[in-house]
This record gives C-alpha cells, structure tokens and sequence, in this order.
C-alpha cells in the first residue's frame, strides 16, 4: 500500500497507491496534477504539495487523461476551491455526468481473480466511486500545448474512452499515458508495458490504434495511470505493449 510520493523524473512526483497512480508536477514554485486518484485522496496531494512547502492554491490545474472512476476522483472537490480541471473535449460530457460515458459494471469483472478483489478494495479505500459529477470540467483540444507547469501537451488516443487523452512533456521526454498504456494489469499478475485487458476498453481495436499513435512520440520515460514508471524509447514500449 503505497501513498507516500516518490520523485520519479525531477521535480515529478508519483501519488496513489498500489494498483492506481496520479502525479505533481512542479516547476518553479507551481504545479500542474495530472489525473485525480480517488476522492479520498486530496490528501495525498495536500500531504505531497507541504513536504514541497507548497499548497493547493499552488496547483494551476488539474488534468484528467480521461473520466473513469478512479481518474476523477478529487477532480470536483479541486474543482471547487478554485482550481481548473481541464479534459479533452470529448471526455467533458462524461466527467460532468457519469451516465455519458462508457462505465463498466463490477460484474463485467473476472471475480473469480483474488487481484480483482484486491482492487476493488483500494478503489473503495481510495473512495473511487464518489468523485462524479465534475461540473465545472474545462476542456483542451488534441495537440494543444497548455500554458502549464511543465508545458504539457494533449495527445488526444481514444479507445479506453472516447475522450481519452494522454499528456508529454516534450522537452523532458515524458509521457503522462493514463489508460492507454499500463505497466501493471489492475487485475492480473506480472509487470511491464502492456494494454489493459479489453473489457476496460470502450472501444478495443480503437485502443490499439492509439497506442500505435503514441509510438510515434520521442518520450523516455512512461508514467502511466496503472503500474510503475517504465524507462525506454516509447516506441519499443508499445511494441512490447502490443506482442
Ligand atoms: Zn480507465
Ligand atoms: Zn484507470
């Protein structure tokens, strides 16, 4: 059960437990969020930001790769002390109301797994379920470089969901993939570059051909939404992710 932040590239920080990540990035005394965790989990972020003698009105927003349950988690309550929540375009309608977008039922599960429970039971911890609706959810377009902590950059790779997106800090070659990559399965054993299994995909084949997009960038470093941070050439990490 991990919740204490670990600087994974300079100046970013690696928040969440176990089986789900979010991150911090700062530069200069302000910070950029990427992905939201659990509901119950702005303290983490809280907890994170004062050890960097920081606060949260040091953050200048908070951007979700997409708005599956354990993604938007605090994005609201971050949303309601003043802080921007940005998504892509086409996932906005999903983080302001829940039944807009393409929610898996706990039954599509395999429960006969142990891991699956062991998830489930971080997602509870992490309050996972409560973080909807995300009313004041601004959004970006695909390929928008956001005036930001660290200037990410929106790279929009539908599948997972419809809006899915995923953030590179060109300059620093990183790569903030959320869902379209993962480097651990929620619920299987064994670690490294690998696609979630296609029952957490809205749209399978559409997942697949993002991953291929995201091939195309320069990044080293692969932090993704499930999993370890993971070095190498993105483009060898996809094939890997695709065998
Ligand atoms: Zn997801
Ligand atoms: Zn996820």
């Amino acid at each position: 059960m991990r919740s204490t932040p670990r600087e994974v590239a300079p100046g970013v920080h690696r928040l969440g437990r176990d089986r789900h990540n979010f991150y911090l990035v700062v530069e200069g005394g302000r910070a950029t969020v990427v992905d939201a965790g659990g509901s119950a989990e702005l303290s983490l972020l809280q907890t994170a930001l004062a050890g960097l003698g920081m606060a949260l009105g040091d953050v200048e927003a908070v951007l979700l790769t997409h708005a599956h349950t354990d993604h938007v988690g605090f994005a609201a309550l971050a949303s309601r002390q003043g802080i921007p929540v940005k998504a892509h375009e086409d996932e906005a309608a999903y983080a302001r109301d829940r039944s807009a977008g393409s929610q898996m039922s706990v039954t599509d599960l395999p429960l006969w797994r142990p891991a699956v429970w062991v998830f489930l039971a971080e997602m509870i911890r992490a309050g996972a379920h409560k973080g909807y609706p995300v009313p004041g959810v601004e959004t970006v377009a695909d390929d928008e470089t956001l005036d930001l902590p660290g200037r990410p950059r929106v790279v929009h790779t539908p599948g997972h969901t419809a809006g899915h997106a995923a953030y590179v800090l060109e300059e620093r070659g990183i790569l903030f993939a959320g869902d379209a990559i993962a480097t651990r399965s929620p619920i299987r054993a064994g670690v490294g570059p690998r696609m979630l299994e296609d029952l957490f995909h809205a749209d399978p084949a559409e997942a697949r051909s993002s991953l291929r997009r995201l091939a195309g960038l320069e990044t080293t470093l692969l932090l993704p939404g499930h999993g370890d941070p993971w070095s190498g050439p993105i483009a060898a990490l996809v094939s890997q992710a695709l065998a």
